[in-house]
């Protein structure tokens, strides 16, 4: 086998598959009831991401910004943010604030701790927390900006006191019906658990008459305090919680349980093991019949799906999970891409590929002008990434699956599961029609290749 890992050595990125920073911390704040974060940066620093989320979760997405101009960037932003935090507490009464950083404050040098410190000491009756998150978009991507506030959460909120028996769960950036789906799995096994954090609700809502002023859902101040009492700490995605997960067990001997992303047969396998071995709770009968159901998917699409080939590009997580199901499929990853800069996720993926046996190019820090070149020289069956790819699959005219953050052009994905086995049966079936309506039409369970029908 030849798997290759190729970095991006251009200094500028064409057609990235990243979002900015502050995005990854908004997400997670989200999950918080009552929380709001606030941008330290120009307006079009919320702008932006309000814009993308908005687009994919298809909810009002309010963030505030401290709406820094050519004055403030050249004698400081400390007034503007210390009179938005005073103006966002009395008009929002928040439960929480978020305090981002942006490419320009970290530029420019605020010291935004330092800010919110004077903040509190002048209005003494501000008790909520104010979290302050790094997010500079030069280091990192949405990816960064959402492990950064775990971690800041995991180190500020969280105090011992009683075991309370609960599991605690990070799954990091996925979407609503991935949350319900890992909640569903909790539920189904008996398992008292925190989701951290919890925007199944909060970014997937219903219209309620009148409109509640936060949105409802989200985890509560006191559940995140009691954070630190449970049995252990599971992250599904290295990349985002895995360092969460590590501060909780450093801060309070929560065991820490750092997995790959829950799709597909053997990554979901893990997560549930990982439960019983945390909980001692059994594997229900509801589980197994999940479990099944899937294995007899992959058999019944297995004749259709085994050799076709894949490019995959997105998160680091998301796409290690989907190179192991697409794997399970039969399909051969071809193209394997993120934005992330990240040794030890081509390690990882190395070390997948020689253990699947697979032949496949890992680019790191890539972009999709990349991938696109890629397949334009050696073409594949089908492309897995979010909306960002349409436009390279339509040139290609390949079929596309889309996954990811953010798929914009479609309505209702966020609502979907890919984790678990009932999100990876949905993504069997989603992928083999996909091939099947490239491919040719099925009659009596016989593929028929185009132009033979
Ligand atoms: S300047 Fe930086 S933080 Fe602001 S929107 Fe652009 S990438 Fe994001």
């Amino acid at each position: 086998m030849t798997t290759t890992v190729i970095k991006q050595k251009r200094a500028v990125a064409i057609n990235p598959i990243r979002a900015c920073a502050p995005i990854g911390a908004m997400l997670a704040t989200f999950g918080i009831h009552g929380a709001i974060t606030i941008n330290h940066g120009s307006q079009g620093c919320a702008t932006y991401p309000r814009h993308q989320m908005a687009r994919h979760f298809r909810e009002p997405i309010e963030v505030a910004t401290t709406s820094l101009t050519e004055n403030t960037t050249i004698y400081g932003g400390r007034e503007n943010l210390v009179v938005g935090l005073k103006n966002l507490y009395e008009r929002f009464h928040p439960t929480l604030i978020t305090v981002c950083s942006t490419c320009l404050s970290e530029t420019i040098g605020d010291d935004i701790p330092a800010f919110i410190d004077e903040f509190l000491d002048n209005n003494p009756e501000v008790t909520i927390p104010i979290l302050s998150v790094r997010t500079p978009s030069y280091v990192g991507t949405h990816i960064t900006g959402f492990d950064n506030f775990l971690k800041e959460l995991a180190l500020k909120l969280p105090r011992k006191s009683r075991p309370n028996g609960k599991v605690n769960v990070i799954p990091g950036w996925v979407n609503p019906g991935d949350l319900r789906e890992i909640k569903h799995i909790l539920r189904e096994m008996d398992i008292p658990g925190l989701v951290l954090t919890d925007y199944s609700d909060t970014l997937d809502g219903g219209l309620y008459s009148p409109k509640p002023h936060f949105p409802r859902g989200g985890n509560t101040l006191d559940e995140l305090k009691d954070s630190a009492n449970a049995k252990g700490t599971i992250a599904l995605q290295k990349h985002i919680g895995g360092e969460a997960a590590k501060v909780y067990n450093k801060r309070f001997g929560t065991p820490a349980h750092i997995l790959p992303m829950p799709i597909g047969i053997a990554n979901t396998d893990k997560f549930i093991e990982t439960l019983t071995l945390l909980t001692g709770k059994p594997i229900t009968e509801e589980i197994e019949a999940e479990r099944a159901r899937l294995l007899d998917a992959l058999m019944d699409t297995h004749m259709f799906t085994t050799g076709v080939k894949v490019a995959i590009f997105g998160d680091p997580d998301l796409v290690e999970g989907l190179v192991r199901l697409v794997a399970e499929m039969g399909m051969e990853p071809k193209y394997v891409l993120t934005a992330t800069d990240s040794v030890n996720w081509s390690k990882d993926l190395m070390a997948l590929s020689d253990e699947l046996g697979l032949d496949m190019e890992i680019l790191v820090k890539s972009d999709l002008y990349a991938l696109h070149k890629k397949m334009k020289a050696h073409p594949v069956d089908l492309l897995i990434g979010h909306s960002k790819g349409k436009y390279i699959a339509e040139e290609e005219n390949i079929p596309m699956i889309r996954l990811g953050f953010p798929v914009e052009d479609r309505y209702g994905y966020h609502r979907r599961s890919v984790v678990g086995y009932q999100g990876a049966t949905a993504l069997v079936d989603e992928i083999t029609n996909a091939v099947l309506e490239r491919k040719g039409s099925v009659i009596s369970n016989t593929l028929l290749l185009e132009g033979n029908c």
